[in-house]
């Protein structure tokens, strides 16, 4: 999957603020995008909520054709209460796992990594997190988020009744497999593939085609886990991982559980992958309608996803690393928002948090 796009051509970045605290956190990932690349092209457009306010979907035609042609798509999240009375294909969630799914981006990266200077703001002992680095894949576009049939019935015992169908083919399972593999090459080489084969039918054939697809890299250790034992895993010892890959519902829920180890949830960047490394990379936290509008949010998960997108889309990984080395710097100097804030911290909004991470930029 290693293919990367040139880096001599103007790139096209496409962002979609979304909803709640999307615009905001979007806007200091943009600071930091022109002032790393003053040539790139950007554009904006709506989704989820606002898709629907402007155009009555949460995923407007207009929108989506531009996401067909930008190189990449910087999102920020999508989502707010107010929508929860829409019908289904209306809501905003639906913007989002259309938009995943018309571009194929079939491959979730979340890496969960915890700066040194954010240890105490963990849940979990130090001495368990300190040094954390771990990478989540998480299949996108299949299981039981799209498997059919679905819906609500009314069963022949007159109850309704809900139902949903997990499924994988082994295409599906294959490139999902093929990513980790070449990702954990990059890194430690050790693979954990999760899924509950025990019971599960669909993950049974998980596990078989992990098993045959590790053939082709005898390089890489591949170990599996059940996902309840995953879960219980990662708070006990996470940095028993390096990469661990998995199918969309389970990776769902251990990537939220794992961006607790690195502090808030407002830390955890992700990138959305298709077959060429085009990408939309947004934060893994959804659209805090609790704070949106306070200049309370954290931006740096939408910052590091600027820095993913830059390593993975457009083969600039000089300017991942300035990204997060802003970022180490500017919390080395004590500043947090809210949600990581601790003792003897100097507590900043949104904004100026945009604003110092900038500074710090080309600062050594
Ligand atoms: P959430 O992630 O929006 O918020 C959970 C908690 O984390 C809240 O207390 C919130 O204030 C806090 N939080 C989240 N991001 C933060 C940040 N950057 N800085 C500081 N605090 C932050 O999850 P939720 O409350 O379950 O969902 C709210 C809405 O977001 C819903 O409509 C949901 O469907 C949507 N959602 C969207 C995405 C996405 O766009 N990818 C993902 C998850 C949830």
């Amino acid at each position: 999957m290693v293919k990367i796009n040139e880096t001599n051509k103007k790139m096209n970045l496409l962002t979609l603020p979304g909803d709640g605290i999307g615009p905001e956190i979007v806007r200091q990932a943009t600071k930091i995008i022109k002032a790393l690349s003053p040539d790139i092209i950007i554009d904006s457009a709506p989704i989820g909520g606002a898709g629907y306010d402007a155009d009555g979907d949460p995923l407007p035609k207009t929108t989506l054709d531009k996401a067909v042609k930008a190189d990449a798509i910087l999102m920020g999240s999508v989502g707010d209460w107010k929508y929860d009375k829409l019908p289904r294909e209306k809501r905003p969630e639906r913007g989002l796992l259309r938009i995943r799914s018309e571009l194929e981006l079939f491959a979730n990266l979340r890496p969960a990594m915890l700066f040194d200077d954010l240890v105490n703001a963990s849940s979990l002992k130090p001495e368990i997190v300190s040094g954390l680095d771990i990478l989540i894949v998480r299949e996108l576009t299949g299981d039981i988020y799209f498997g059919e049939p679905r819906g609500i019935h009314r069963n022949n015992k007159d109850q309704r009744e809900g139902f949903n169908t997990m499924r994988y083919s082994e295409n599906e399972i294959r490139r999902i497999g093929d990513v980790a593999f070449q990702l954990a090459r990059l890194r430690k080489r050790r693979l954990c593939s999760v899924d509950k084969a025990n019971v599960l039918e669909a993950t049974e054939l998980w596990r078989e085609v992990m098993i045959e697809t590790s053939q082709d890299y005898p390089d890489v250790t591949l170990s599996h886990m059940y996902v309840d034992n995953a879960a219980m895993q990662l708070v006990k010892d996470p940095k028993q991982f390096d990469v661990l890959v998995t199918g969309n519902i389970f990776g769902d829920i251990l990537s939220d559980e794992a961006s607790m180890l690195t502090g808030s949830i407002g830390m955890l960047p992700s990138a959305s992958l298709d077959k060429n490394n085009k990408g939309l990379f947004e934060p893994s936290h959804g659209s805090a309608p609790d704070i949106a509008g306070k200049d309370l949010a954290n931006p740096i998960a939408t910052i590091m996803s600027a820095a993913m997108m830059y390593k993975y889309s457009l083969n600039q990984s000089d300017k991942s690393d300035l990204i997060e080395k802003a970022i180490e710097k500017t919390l080395a100097q004590g500043f947090r928002t809210k949600d990581i804030m601790s003792k003897q911290s100097i507590e900043v909004g949104c904004e100026e948090m945009g604003d110092l991470i900038l500074g710090n930029l080309f600062n050594e």
